[in-house]
């Protein structure tokens, strides 16, 4: 069995833009000290780069200027998204795969793999653990399965939606499962998800055939590059980019990103929502080489680069990663984190403290709960938010890149976070929580100059504690 990519079913602007080539003569490239201020410059005022300029960026590797990148990328990250940390958790729905990726623990060839798909009633009890835990926004994992159809993705997103345990509720449903057609982004988008993510892998054309064995569909390298540019055609605009670190050289794959983010950006005048750079983890069965393996230092470069780039991108840093790292590289420019993570199909009423690898598709770093998280984000200075209202509406896609300008911040996201905040403290915090929450509330709120919205926010940040009204938002 092999399969050769229909171009019939390819988006308009269906083709492969990964000129090797190109990027490797960019990335041969040495930069100058001038250039790289420039383009840091260019950066500040949060205009995306060109190829040529990340690559300016990627060949300074002298600790000074490495140093100068990750300044520029902490101002960046304040001033385009302020302190706010968006949280949310991942939900894996089946492990049921028909690929076999060489660095996944649901391959199917690997035996060890425990294969289970969650029922509607094994869901719904996952989704109120979570709810009970706090969590308003979910993304939803699958392997790639006929089993896993776009019409069995919604009917689990409506399931889901409708899971409603005291004040908990899932407000934002994202996915991250395999490119679908035209038709079934319809399907998927019509129980109203968030973001759909997929995740390159890897740009690299050898290294993608080398760890997706070719009689398998994931093998497709143009199907999968093309997949979020149908999601888009179909309405589905709001869409997730990203790479496997540890495949291939680092500094390559942060040009595919970047190269991706254009390509969208030029053809459908909207880049993606958000992009991930998941690390390599160990996993069940999985023995790769350590040649491409990408050290913290690395990784904390190719997060400031990355957050230089596309400066309106939303960038996810999962809990592959440790506590400690995780804590350093938030202020490089992160956005969103997952908390609480389990990803052991059941995980979140089934697993005690220890991760067992047959069941996971991969190690995690960081399994602290929710509570701990958001305990030290208040700390660390961060406001965490669980805000779901530009999805809700409409402000996604192109029409949300216009409100991605500072003031909006201001009047729209502070507000917005802190009153999800203000919903986590008093229905699910610990006690030392929701102090030290109730203090950070009252530091940002003294930072809002005086305003109408202010005393809205006042009053409604009042409602929620005397009263059961919740999801309240600008
Ligand atoms: N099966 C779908 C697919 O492959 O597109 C859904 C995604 S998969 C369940 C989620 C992502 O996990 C993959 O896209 C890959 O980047 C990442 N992943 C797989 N194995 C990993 C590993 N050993 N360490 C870290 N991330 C891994
Ligand atoms: Fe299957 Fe996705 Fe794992 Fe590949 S990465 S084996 S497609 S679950």
């Amino acid at each position: 069995m092999s399969f050769a990519t229909d171009k019939t079913k390819l988006s308009t602007s269906g083709c492969d833009f990964i000129d090797e080539a190109y990027l490797h003569a960019l990335l041969s490239r040495r930069a100058t000290k001038e250039e790289v201020a420039d383009v840091i410059a260019k950066s500040m005022a949060k205009k995306p780069l060109e190829l040529a300029e990340t690559a300016v960026l990627l060949a300074a590797d002298g600790p000074e200027l490495v140093e100068q990148i990750f300044d520029a990328a902490r101002r960046l990250k304040r001033d385009v998204y302020g302190n706010r940390i968006v949280l949310f958790a991942p939900l894996y729905i089946g492990n049921r795969c028909i690929n076999d990726c060489r660095y996944c623990a649901f391959r199917s060839s690997n035996p060890a793999a425990i294969r289970r798909t969650l029922s509607a009633d094994e869901i719904r009890a996952q989704v109120e653990a979570l709810e009970n835990a706090g969590h308003k926004r979910l993304i939803l994992v699958f392997g790639e399965h006929p089993d896993y159809s776009p019409q069995y993705v919604a009917d689990c997103v409506r399931e889901i939606y409708s899971v409603a345990v005291g004040h908990g509720e899932i407000r934002r449903l994202n996915i991250n499962a395999a490119p679908l057609d035209h038709a079934g982004y319809k399907i998927v988008k019509a129980a109203q998800i968030g973001t759909y993510q997929i995740f390159q892998e890897t740009y690299h054309h050898e290294t993608y055939a080398w760890v997706h064995p070719p009689q398998t569909r994931k093998a497709d390298y143009l199907w999968r590059l093309d997949g979020l540019a149908r999601a888009m055609e179909t309405e589905c605009d709001d869409v997730g980019i990203g790479a496997l670190f540890g495949l291939y050289d680092w500094r390559f794959e942060v040009l595919g990103l970047v190269a991706h983010a254009l390509h969208l950006q030029k053809h459908y005048n909207c880049g993606p929502h958000t992009i991930s750079f998941p690390r390599l983890r160990p996993a069940s069965g999985v023995e790769l080489t350590r040649k491409y393996m990408v050290d913290d230092e690395q990784f904390k470069r190719l997060v400031a680069i990355l957050r230089l780039s596309v400066p309106y991108t939303g960038m996810i840093l999962t809990a592959r990663e440790p506590p400690e790292l995780r804590r350093e590289v938030m202020k490089l420019g992160i956005s969103q984190i997952d908390a609480g993570s389990r990803i052991e199909l059941g995980g979140y009423t089934e697993a005690g403290d220890a991760q067992v690898m047959e069941r996971e598709q991969f190690q995690l770093g960081d399994i602290r709960p929710l509570d701990e998280v958001i305990r030290e984000l208040l700390t660390d200075g961060y406001i965490p938010s669980f805000c779901t209202a530009c999805y809700r509406l409409g402000r996604t896609g192109e029409h949300f890149m216009e409100f991605a300008i500072p003031g909006f911040i201001q009047n729209m996201c502070t507000p917005n976070a802190l009153s999800t905040l203000m919903e986590y403290l008093v229905d699910y915090a610990t006690p030392e929580t929701r102090q030290t929450g109730d203090a950070a509330i009252r530091r940002e709120l003294d930072k809002l100059p005086d305003s109408e919205r202010k005393q809205e926010l006042i009053n409604r940040l009042q409602r929620i504690q005397e009263t059961d009204e919740r999801d309240l938002y600008f």
